[in-house]
């Protein structure tokens, strides 16, 4: 069964492309140019995942999420404008798994919708443990457990002491298997995009984990990805 994607999106161009992109790559698509259509949608349909602009004419992104996440379960990744932080903070509040920000290139996209169906369900089978997991906020790699909750992190058990900037570029890292993460997105999701500084901070703040984790327990967790970023690959 194919997975449906809901794509609300006003500026209809865009939505038009994403539609094309995605149907290219087997997704079912349906459209939505502004927020109350979507909510209909969205109420009436079960989709496997919700691509939300947040700038829409009738009802705006935000209101449209806060309104759907009090029942619903379909993940839903928010495309936000660049200078748009608050927006950003408050989606994710609101349930939001992720976000966008425009412009983006497609592949990024696309794999960002990859990973969102993978950890939080649709139409393919995802194993309870998987779900359980992402619902209680705990991230794993081989025998590396980062629990978001007790804002804690372990190796096989052993206690790891992080920084919080630390702690948070572990988890986005985490959260992200597979895809590299440019310098500027993990700064922007470590330090906040009012960060005003060196993206080298990013090689920093990696020096700092791969002392603390790699290091101490002979393991190569975070790759550098030349000229890109960094990525955590899944075993
Ligand atoms: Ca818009």
């Amino acid at each position: 069964m194919n997975e449906h994607i809901l794509v609300v999106e006003d500026e209809e161009k865009l939505a038009r492309f994403i539609e094309l992109e995605l149907n290219h790559e087997g997704y079912e698509v349906s459209k939505a140019f502004d927020g109350r259509t979507a909510l209909e949608m969205a109420e009436s349909n079960d989709y496997s995942l919700i691509l939300l602009d947040i700038m829409l004419p009738e009802l705006n992104g935000l209101e449209v999420l806060r309104r759907l996440s009090k029942s619903h379960p379909t993940p839903v990744i928010l495309l936000t404008a660049r200078d748009a932080v608050m927006d950003k903070v408050a989606g994710l509040d609101a349930g939001a798994v992720d976000y966008i920000t425009k412009p983006f290139a497609i592949e990024e996209l696309l794999a960002r919708i990859r990973v969102a169906l993978k950890l939080h369900g649709g139409a393919t089978a995802v194993s309870a443990a998987e779900t359980s997991e992402k619902a209680e906020g705990i991230y794993t790699w081989k025998d590396l457990v980062l629990d978001e909750p007790k804002h804690r992190v372990t190796y096989g058990g052993q206690e790891i002491n992080l920084t919080n900037r630390e702690f948070i570029m572990l988890k986005v890292l985490l959260m992200n298997k597979d895809i590299v993460l440019s310098r500027d997105t993990l700064l922007e999701k470590v330090c906040g995009y009012d960060y005003v500084g060196e993206t080298n901070v990013v090689d920093v703040y990696v020096r700092f984990l791969r002392t603390k984790i790699d290091e101490t327990f002979g393991i190569k967790m975070i790759q550098t990805v030349r000229g890109v970023g960094y990525v955590i690959k899944s075993e």
